[in-house]
């Protein structure tokens, strides 16, 4: 992939307007967790070394275009002053004053952030002039914000749609990626084995069909596997299946075999009678699952299975939990498989939301090759998708 990087860009006594990912968790104007800020600093610094004319921009949340002060990013506008020792102008209301004006009037030790860019519903209708309102007075469009790359708004499209393609670059973050997640779908060693799991077939299935194009070894696991159990004539209790989806798994099935790739189903599993946090956990060390029990979690013989099969892997990729990794009875499988991958040579990539908050619940992320932060972009990615908010940034 032909991607502009920092590097293509000249950035001296230039304004530079940057889409970072600041969509952090807060409560009552309190951040509850500041990864995302702190995993944008070397991409604010690279550019602040060579121009200070900067004006941040992110959304929070979903205010659905109207000010709402509680996704105001005021308190994140703090935490990055804080964290850059420097001053953060913040930009209220850019509509009515253009802020690159505030930017030709900066201390070398002041930077602009604006105010939350879904305050105003033109950002995810990419409305035209609120790019124009965005782009005005700007050299340079940098992107860093790879979790919204799949959506075509106002800041991720139009305003680099107003700049010559030799003015436009990825960020870091952006960069790496885009280069991890590449090499999955383009030259990934084998054997790659592509865990997936979560609820539900139907959402994974562009995802699956991509990689079984690439991969060697398809792991199931979570409420999908269920349905897979049930089309392979299997006794699933009161498990979830996506009954009126046997489509789905059944191309699965096919497309597996045109391209010898290997399905592996779970062979023991958690139970319970009831979908309640509170259940108790019954194990069922078969792979029939009686009737009045669903199953909750992949059992210790699924895991020691899929577990040989990871091992021997020289590319993973995860997406999606064994089971209800939410409820500790059944969070079991999730760990063990996030501690699997952190375990295996190979080159290791987890993506999804879920997926990455079960790497961080095993503490084993920091062992893992890659970890997305881009959960539904990172997914159409691998779908083989040109993402539109990648494809601006292309030479
Ligand atoms: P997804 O967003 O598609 O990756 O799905 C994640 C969700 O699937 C999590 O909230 C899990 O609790 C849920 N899940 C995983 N396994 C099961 C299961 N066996 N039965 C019901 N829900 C499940």
């Amino acid at each position: 992939m032909n991607l502009r990087t920092l590097q293509d860009l000249d950035f001296v006594g230039k304004k530079v307007f940057l889409r970072l990912d600041l969509n952090v968790p807060l409560k009552n104007g309190v951040i509850k967790d500041d990864t995302r800020i702190r995993e944008a600093i070397p991409t604010i610094k690279y550019i602040l070394e060579r121009t200070n004319k900067v004006a941040i921009a992110s959304h929070l949340g979903r205010p659905d275009g109207e000010v709402d002060l509680n996704y105001s990013l005021e308190p994140v506008g703090v935490r990055l002053a804080e964290l850059l020792q420097r001053d953060v102008v913040f930009v209220n209301d850019y509509m009515t004053e253009p802020y690159d004006q505030v930017l030709g009037q900066l201390d070398p030790q002041q930077l602009v952030l604006l105010e939350n860019l879904r305050f105003n519903a033109g950002e995810t209708k990419n409305d035209l002039d609120f790019c124009r309102q965005l782009a005005r007075g700007i050299d340079l469009y940098v992107n860093d914000a790879f979790g919204t790359a799949h959506r075509a708004h106002a800041s991720t499209v139009g305003v680099a749609d107003l700049l010559d393609p030799n003015r436009r670059a990825a960020g870091l973050l952006m960069e790496k990626e885009i280069q991890a997640l590449g090499s999955i779908l383009n030259h990934p060693e084998a054997p790659f084995t592509v865990i997936m799991g979560g609820a539900k077939v139907s959402d994974k299935i562009a995802v699956i069909l991509s990689l079984l194009n690439r991969c060697n070894h398809l792991i199931i696991g979570g409420a999908m596997a269920y349905t897979f159990l049930k089309y392979k004539g299997h006794a699933v209790g009161s498990s979830k299946v996506e009954a009126d989806r046997m489509d789905l798994v059944e191309t699965i099935f096919r497309n597996a075999e045109a391209r010898r790739v290997q399905i592996h189903l779970p062979i023991d599993h958690g139970c319970a009678a009831a979908f309640k946090e509170d259940a108790v956990r019954e194990d069922i060390a078969e792979r029939a699952i009686p009737a009045g029990l669903m199953g909750l979690d992949i059992g210790p013989k699924t895991v020691e299975a899929y577990g040989r099969v990871i091992r021997n892997s020289r590319t993973v990729f995860w997406n999606g939990p064994m089971g209800v990794f939410e409820w500790k009875a059944f969070a079991q499988g999730t760990m063990d498989i996030a501690r699997a991958v952190a375990a295996c040579e190979g080159r290791t990539v987890v993506g999804g939301g879920d997926s990455v908050s079960a790497a961080n619940q095993a503490g084993v992320a920091d062992k893992i090759s890659h970890v997305s932060t881009g959960g539904g972009a990172a997914l159409e990615f691998l779908e083989g998708r040109v993402l539109p908010g990648i494809k601006v940034l292309l030479k």
